[in-house]
């Protein structure tokens, strides 16, 4: 059987590269030689062991490669092809796909929902971190690349951008609202971006990095509140004259910034949360208005699925967002370890790393 290279969860603590043999794939399945991949920052959680994935499971869920080779049912696509899919995968055909919440997919049970079913690479199965994917449902998820378009300007599209829009989107801004943004990482700065797009014209990024501090400006930020210089509910207080913000983003998945973004809202304000938590949460009683300020709080894991991809490596080309400035760091696959200890540590002034086998 052929084999190839692929990041490979030991456990916790530890993720190697190792061989394994070329997936094969089922009649709805398609084949992908990876040409380029990303560390994200849930591959970390997954390293420390904080989020639990299978034993010998490889890793990763932003592919960017070439179609090796169909399913036989697939239609639509032909060998050859640049594509990229979502880091969610949905199947398309499920109970939660079908109530639009493509990114949760599986089903309901009698011991109750299964979260993040759509969540697939790198969780449930084998992931991207390697020389070859298998992507599922492969007239859901494969997106091809417009003509043009290199691959470290797509490398975004399958996870941080598509989420970092997302808290956007979730937070349902309007044009000429003022919006805040905790957190300025790769998602954190998408959202930012996003925020732009649809339209805010007072963005308050909250961020200590300098290099995150001048990327947020770059990607559409007014303000960039350091916290650690000043507190920064007093600061947004401030700069809204008081009213608050119409939307929060939640962008890094801590008690003290969801705290953050709950007190700096407006009345009937909306907290968008992107992060990923670790523990319970606590709701503040101040924040929260005794339960009586009208506030929206919502949650959203990364929309997944081709037509996302589409729309959002359109935006891509049209020029209108770039996020090729988020791509600081290049590894060969082989190095890919070296790339963990680097993007796990934030060494460097590193945002997003760029692998290539
Ligand atoms: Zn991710």
């Amino acid at each position: 059987m052929p084999r190839m290279k692929a990041a490979i969860f030991v456990e916790p603590g530890r993720i190697v590269l190792d061989e394994k043999p070329i997936p094969d794939i089922g009649p709805l399945d398609a084949l992908i030689r990876i040409t380029t991949t990303t560390i994200c920052g849930t591959d970390i959680h997954i390293l420390k062991g904080e989020y639990p994935v299978a034993r010998g499971l490889t890793i990763g869920h932003e592919p960017v490669g070439v179609i090796e080779k169909l399913g036989s049912a697939v239609q639509g696509y032909r060998e050859g092809q640049r594509v990229i899919a979502g880091a969610i995968t949905p199947s398309g055909h499920s109970a939660a796909c079908l109530c639009g919440c493509h990114s949760q997919d599986g089903a309901g049970t009698r011991h109750g929902w299964k979260p993040m079913g759509g969540w697939r690479f790198g969780n449930t199965i084998d992931g991207c971190q390697a020389e070859f994917v298998r992507v599922p449902d492969a007239m859901t998820n494969l997106a091809p690349v417009p003509d043009g378009l290199t691959d470290e300007q797509v490398l975004m599209c399958p996870d941080i951008m598509s989420t970092g829009f997302s808290g956007a989107e979730s937070g349902r801004i309007r044009i000429g609202d003022t919006v805040a943004v905790f957190a300025q990482g790769p998602i954190g700065l998408c959202a930012t971006a996003g925020a732009r797009l649809i339209g805010a014209t007072t963005i308050i990024a909250v961020e200590s990095v300098p290099k995150r501090m001048e990327m947020a400006r770059r990607m559409g930020a007014d303000h960039v509140v350091d916290f650690t210089k000043a507190d920064p509910v007093e600061e947004i207080r401030r700069l809204t004259d008081g009213r608050g913000v119409d939307v929060s983003i939640e962008a890094l998945g801590r008690q003290e910034t969801f705290e953050a973004s709950l007190r700096v809202l407006r009345p009937g304000g909306t907290l968008s949360s992107l992060g990923v938590y670790s523990s319970d949460l606590k709701i503040p009683l101040d924040g929260f208005m005794a339960g009586l300020g009208d506030h929206t709080i919502r949650t959203t894991l990364c929309p997944g699925g081709k037509e996302r991809m589409r729309r959002l490596m359109e935006v891509i080309a049209s020029g209108r967002v770039d996020t090729r400035p988020l791509v600081t760091h290049r590894f060969k696959l082989d190095q890919i370890e070296e790339a963990y200890d680097l993007f796990g540590h934030q060494r460097d002034g590193v945002l997003k790393v760029a692998i290539t086998p």
